[in-house]
């Protein structure tokens, strides 16, 4: 077990014109598992790279403990890797490729048998170890390379997306599986994944990049609560966050489509006359009646059984006052495919009867662990599209205003 700095380390890769990773500063627990999260190319299998030491660093240092491994051998960093391809020998059985890190390392034969049993039983591989890999399923194969990292010991786990190459189902046990595994053996781990829902329920601590740079560390439910700028505020979350840009009049109040909020009493003040963007998260909103909240006209009903996302658009002030357009139900099945899904036309009829439904965000000044914060003016405001409010079956919360 260990912790990890990184100190300023900086990765620019030969003719780019930024750093793929950009002065990054980050400290890793020991015995943490902190999750590298980000969109493609912003620098995350970097970092973890140049940790294990496949990619050199130009500027900054790392090191584990107190130990200094920015010029360290990979070989000598007491790290084990899990690729997203699995990388296991295909002419060695899966106990041969558990164990061949120790192989080389010269362990006696008794231990590497004793210690691939141990990771095979823990990773419920014990009636498959003399297979080849070809004859193992997805799953099976990650967790053998997962059993590869085991076997070793290490200080620090780094794992470039291992999931990624599973179904969706398999994915979401896997993930389950390995965040369980890490507690138990409390080794330091790195983990790097696209997908947030991933990094918000497996990660104790999860960090986010954009373009080589680093712009929050923190626990899921405060980097939710508290997002540190818009674009965390749009990546985490799904459905994501409605973004709005919006201009600030003399009551200190913003306009969202026929709605005026109040902005938060302690922010407004010198924001009067300035546009500022607002995030309101989807589960945020509840349908209430006519006369109430923002009125939306629904373009899509995406059914998923337990919830039912809806997508439209808020119309705008006066022009939002008349009788409204009927909404698109895209999901009843757009251009003559009516679909048979019983859940979305049942929500499509009920949205039929009272088109004019009106979705809003919390009355009032929201509380404080709400308030949108570290939001800055910024463009002007576009068209005002929303993927908004989720309606959840079963709780307290849908039932107002939601009946015919
Ligand atoms: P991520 O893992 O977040 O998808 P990467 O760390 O792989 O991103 O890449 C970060 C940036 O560095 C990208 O712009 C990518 O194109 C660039 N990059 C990655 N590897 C190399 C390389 N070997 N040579 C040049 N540029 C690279």
């Amino acid at each position: 077990m260990a912790t990890v700095t990184y100190d300023k380390a900086t990765r620019r890769y030969d003719g780019s014109t930024r750093p793929a990773v950009d002065q990054l500063e980050l400290e890793v627990g020991d015995g943490e598992f902190l999750v590298l999260v980000g969109p493609s190319g912003c620098g995350k299998s970097t970092a973890l790279r140049m940790l294990a030491g496949l990619e050199p660093i130009d500027g900054g240092t790392m090191r584990i403990d107190d130990r200094d491994i920015t010029n360290v051998d990979p070989s000598d960093r007491d790290i084990a890797m899990v690729f997203q391809t699995y990388a296991l020998y295909p002419h060695m059985t899966v106990g041969e490729n558990m164990g061949f890190a120790l192989k080389i390392a010269g362990r006696p034969k008794d231990e590497i048998k004793t210690r691939v049993a141990e990771a095979a039983k823990v990773l419920d591989l014990t009636d498959y170890l003399d297979r080849k890999p070809k004859a193992l399923s997805g799953g099976q194969r990650q967790r053998v390379a997962m059993g590869r990292a085991i076997v070793r010991s290490p200080q620090v786990f780094c794992m470039d997306e291992p999931l990624s190459n599973l179904d969706a189902k398999l994915r979401v046990a896997t993930r389950t599986q390995i965040a369980s595994l890490q507690r138990r053996l409390a080794v330091t781990t790195l983990y790097v994944t696209h997908d947030q829902v991933e990094a918000m329920t497996m990660g104790d601590r999860v960090a986010v990049l954009k373009d080589g740079v680093l712009q929050q560390v923190d626990a899921p439910r405060a980097m939710y609560d508290r997002p540190a700028n818009m674009f965390v505020a749009g990546f985490i979350g799904s459905p994501a966050m409605n973004l709005l840009t919006v201009p600030v009049d003399g009551q200190g109040t913003v306009q969202v489509g026929s709605l005026g909020v109040p902005m938060p009493r302690d922010g407004h003040g010198g924001l009067t006359g300035s546009t500022v963007a607002i995030g309101i998260r989807p589960e945020d909103l509840r349908l209430v009646g006519t006369g109430e909240g923002v009125e939306v006209v629904v373009e899509l009903v995406e059914e998923l059984g337990s919830d039912a996302f809806l997508h439209g658009s808020v119309t705008g002030g006066a022009e939002g006052g008349g009788p409204g357009r009927p909404p698109q139900p895209a999901a009843q099945g757009g251009e003559g495919h009516a679909g048979p899904d019983p859940g979305a036309a049942a929500l499509v009829r009920r949205l039929d009867r009272r088109p004019r439904r009106r979705l809003t965000p919390p009355a009032g000044d929201p509380p404080q662990d709400r308030r949108p914060q570290g939001f800055s003016s910024a463009a002007t405001a576009g068209m005002l599209r929303w993927i908004t409010g989720r309606a959840r079956r079963g709780r307290p919360r849908r039932a107002r205003g939601h009946r015919p």
